[in-house]
């Protein structure tokens, strides 16, 4: 049998919080009647520094049920920290952990399946959504533009996975050597290479409150994902300097045909007036992808730790 630890990650979630522990602590007791999971599986839910009641709610359900419990962030890390704390403090303590949104937008019902195909020998089993409908417009369209992008840029992702799935004992404990003070797990739990599978689910709309993800998180989430893994960026420097200099070279000629064969040049203005232009777009775009790098680097080389769990509801 398996001792399950489900990781939830919560900010801000007051409203939703009542609905999802009972829902959540119902499926754990399924799970157990069904002999699946052991009777000392859990919920752990982390408190992702919120400023609402929260934390009052997750430490007053963990009183009343053992299935409960949580850690509470001392700021507001994100959503990928927040689970980067629920696994580093769920592992070696489990045989198999799911991290799940504390909305429960994701059908948590699924985790049965996730359960069913680690037993059939799987590591990783990704939650992987049946259809985008219930995203606007424009998330949908961030989301597209993300994932061709990614594609490209040789970022191993599977589509529609968003950080629902399930990790074998042995999944999480490399996962939690990933130590990056900015981690995306959709990128890095591919990575880690063990046999997976994957499990389609349906999502809801939000029930209660509204998206914590605000349009800052979420495009600082896509910049993540493609800077923190992939190198091509700064190659494409180098194509660029190639192709503007071969560009400046057919230019120097014509220039030379237009002032040897002909007596309309003006002297001087085509060679200084172009370069300058072209020139210096395209130094300041290859600048500001050098500075992301720039920033990366900076931020792993302080070495912060980029959470800290404040408290917890037990010792
Ligand atoms: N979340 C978090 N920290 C944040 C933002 C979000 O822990 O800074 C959690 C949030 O409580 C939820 C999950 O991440 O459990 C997904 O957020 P949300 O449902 O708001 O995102 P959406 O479904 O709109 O993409
Ligand atoms: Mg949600």
């Amino acid at each position: 049998m398996t001792r399950l630890i489900i990781i939830l990650p919560c900010f801000n979630e007051a409203e939703s919080l009542e609905k999802t522990v009972e829902t959540v602590d119902g499926l754990i007791q399924e799970l157990i009647d069904k002999k699946l999971v052991t009777h000392d599986s859990y919920a752990l839910y982390v408190d992702d520094g919120s400023t609402d009641e929260t934390w009052a709610l997750i430490l007053r359900f963990s009183q009343s049920s053992s299935r409960v419990q949580g850690i509470r962030l001392s700021s507001n890390a994100g959503h990928q920290l927040a689970l980067a704390a629920g696994m580093q403090e769920a592992n070696g303590k489990c045989d198999a952990c799911v991290s799940i949104d504390a909305d429960l937008q994701q059908d948590p019902k699924a985790i049965e399946q996730f359960l069913s195909r680690m037993r059939d020998g799987a590591e990783v089993v990704y939650g992987v959504r049946q259809d985008r409908s219930t995203d606007g417009f424009f998330k949908y369209s961030l989301a597209n533009v993300f994932y061709f992008l990614a594609r490209h840029i040789g970022v191993k992702l599977v589509r529609g996975h968003a950080d629902y799935r399930l990790l074998s004992a042995k999944a999480l404990s490399i996962a939690c050597r990933f130590a990056e003070s900015d981690p995306f797990y959709r990128g890095i739990i591919p990575l880690i290479g063990l046999r997976s599978d994957i499990v389609e689910f349906e999502v809801k709309p939000r029930e209660f409150g509204v998206s914590k993800y605000s349009f800052s998180k979420m495009v600082r989430l896509a910049l993540t994902g493609i800077t923190s893994f992939s190198i091509i960026p700064l190659r494409l420097i180098g194509a660029l300097g190639v192709l503007v200099l071969f560009v400046s070279l057919l230019l120097t000629f014509y220039v030379l045909l237009v002032r040897l064969f002909t007596d309309s040049a003006v002297p001087g203005w085509a060679s200084i007036v172009v370069p300058i232009y072209m020139l210096s777009g395209i130094q300041m775009i290859s600048l500001s992808v050098i500075g992301e790098y720039v920033g990366r680097i900076f931020l792993e080389v302080k070495g912060r730790p980029p959470f800290v769990v404040w408290e917890k509801t037990y010792d």
